[in-house]
């Protein structure tokens, strides 16, 4: 898209989180909206960067970190693909979110880095709502004693809760599920809602959306 329409739909954007957030009697100003720059070229960036636009998320430490390196300061940038455990201390260095912990190794692995790093990121738990196989995430039913885990054998300090609900099922169910397994922990954040169903998401509490290809267009 050329930076004109990027502004555009920027703006609109904004505008329909702010009237679903009063469609859901809630403030919109308790919801963030992470501009999901993956794959997206430097030009499609930068009008969004221009227009104040300051969270960003990103599914690869290095890309990431081919991005935004030397131009970050005073940006938030959220880790929401699937975290290799050898990538682990690289992101713990890099993120100031990493929202995909959802396996015991790699909250050890997170836990050991912060120690070593001497910093950390924000937390949240991936949940894969949808139980599907191919997904990542820790399962509805592990996702209680797995919080428990963290905190208590890790000594993770969590913020919140992630999903991805499967593309086919109507996602209203799936966000309703991650803030009842929020509540029930007492998490405060999630992580939830994309360019199709954000709307949707802020209705169930969603506390961010993660907006690519509505903000920048189809990614390559
Ligand atoms: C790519 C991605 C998004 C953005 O998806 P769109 O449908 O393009 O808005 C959001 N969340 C995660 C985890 C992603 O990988």
């Amino acid at each position: 898209m050329i930076q004109t329409q990027i502004s555009a739909a920027l703006e609109a954007i904004r505008a329909r989180i702010t009237s679903a957030a009063h469609a859901a009697g809630r403030d919109p100003g308790d919801i963030a909206l992470t501009a999901v720059s993956k794959t997206q070229p430097w030009e499609s960036v930068e009008p969004v960067l221009s227009l104040g636009q300051r969270v960003f998320g990103e599914n690869r430490v290095q890309e990431a970190e081919g991005r935004w390196s030397g131009r970050r300061q005073g940006l938030e940038l959220r880790l929401i693909g699937p975290l290799q455990t050898n990538k682990t201390r690289e992101a713990v260095a890099f993120f100031d979110v990493i929202e995909t912990v959802d396996r015991e190794r790699l909250a050890e692995r997170i836990a050991d880095a912060v120690q070593r790093l001497g910093r950390s990121p924000r937390l949240y738990v991936q949940v894969n709502t949808g139980d599907e196989r191919q997904k990542a995430g820790i399962t509805p039913t592990e996702s209680d004693a797995f919080i428990a885990t963290c905190r208590r054998v890790h000594g993770l300090e969590l913020e919140g809760l992630m999903c991805i609900p499967p593309a086919a099922e109507p996602p209203g169910p799936h966000f309703a599920l991650l803030a009842k397994i929020a509540a029930r922990n007492g998490l405060r954040k999630l992580s939830m809602g994309m360019s199709a169903d954000f709307e949707t998401a802020i209705r169930h509490g969603a506390t961010s959306v993660r907006v690519g290809s509505a903000l920048f267009g189809a990614r390559r």
